[in-house]
């Protein structure tokens, strides 16, 4: 690989599933990588073959994201590294079951690591590269934000939490000259299903993305200038309908007055 070096990408969840393609793609790109995840062993065998086949730099920092001071460490270096230009913010984790079979510490710790870890992250860098007038972040969200009733409701609504952070950063960072796409995969088959029990294949049949083709795909949509990314989806009208129909609400959802049909009736006051 003769790529000039384009920065360094630090990239969560690298350790495996689509954090870890993320990887070899950004490397064959051309970044230098700091891949974060809590594997050692697995993150120094992605580093280790990165390094071999693209000849980039390629760093390992081994954190758990559910860990205050973990994610602190991780922010530091992205404030610090001037080398960094992108995040991936990939990291994310299942329950096993439902919010009512799991204990308060599970969903604490889901939210720990699919909200607040990207969160802090995504402010740490957002800062950090508007300080540099450069620089992207990539949010990695999923289409069950837009079908919450036909999955689990704490991991699809963190996932509706990143789409909405990465709206309000891509406004926020514009002025700066820094990126945000958030991607929004459908099923993908990676390790997520099988660590919480599922066999996605079987729950939808001939539905189900590879994770190559999903990162793959993603920096197509990166490429064309995406602020939302969503793989599966054939027709983008679709977004595009969605999408406006929100931005349409904006001017009436602040009034002095509140809306007719809530105004008491004489025969109820
Ligand atoms: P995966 O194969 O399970 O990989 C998850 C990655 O996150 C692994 O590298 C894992 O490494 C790391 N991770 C998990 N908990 C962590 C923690 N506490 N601290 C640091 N790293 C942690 O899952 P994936 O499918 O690639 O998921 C990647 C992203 O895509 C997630 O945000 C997920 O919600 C999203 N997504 C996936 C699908 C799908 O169908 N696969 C669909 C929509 C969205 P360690 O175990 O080594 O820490």
């Amino acid at each position: 690989m003769s790529k000039a070096i384009i920065g360094t990408a630090l990239i969560t969840g690298a350790s495996g599933g689509i954090g870890a393609i993320y990887a070899d793609r950004l490397a064959r790109r051309g970044y230098d990588l700091i891949l974060v995840a809590r594997t050692a062993e697995r993150l120094e065998e992605n580093a280790a073959r990165i390094r071999a086949q693209t000849g980039r730099t390629v760093d390992v920092i081994v954190a758990d994201l559910a860990d205050p001071a973990a994610v602190s460490g991780v922010s530091e270096r992205l404030e610090r590294d001037p080398a960094i230009s992108l995040l991936v913010n990939n990291a994310g984790i299942t329950l096993n079951g439902g919010m009512f079979d799991n204990a308060p510490e599970a969903l604490e710790r889901l939210i720990a690591v699919n909200v607040t870890a990207p969160t802090l992250l995504a402010a740490a860098a957002g800062r950090a590269f508007a300080d540099r007038k450069t620089g992207t972040i990539i949010n990695i969200g999923s289409v069950v934000t837009f079908i919450p009733e036909t999955f689990e409701g704490v991991y699809s609504s963190s996932k509706a939490y990143i789409l909405n952070l990465s709206l309000s950063l891509a406004a926020k960072l514009k002025d700066a000259d820094v990126r945000v796409q958030a991607v929004l995969p459908g099923a993908t088959r990676t390790e997520i299903w099988t660590r919480s029990g599922h066999d996605v294949d079987s729950l939808l049949p001939g539905k189900v993305m590879d994770a190559e083709d999903l990162v793959d795909a993603a920096l197509v949509g990166l490429d064309k200038g995406e602020l939302v990314t969503i793989p599966p989806l054939e027709d983008d009208g679709l977004w595009d309908t969605l999408d406006a129909a929100r931005l349409a609400l904006g001017p009436h959802l602040s009034q002095r007055d509140v809306a007719a049909r809530y105004r008491p009736t004489a025969s109820a006051a």
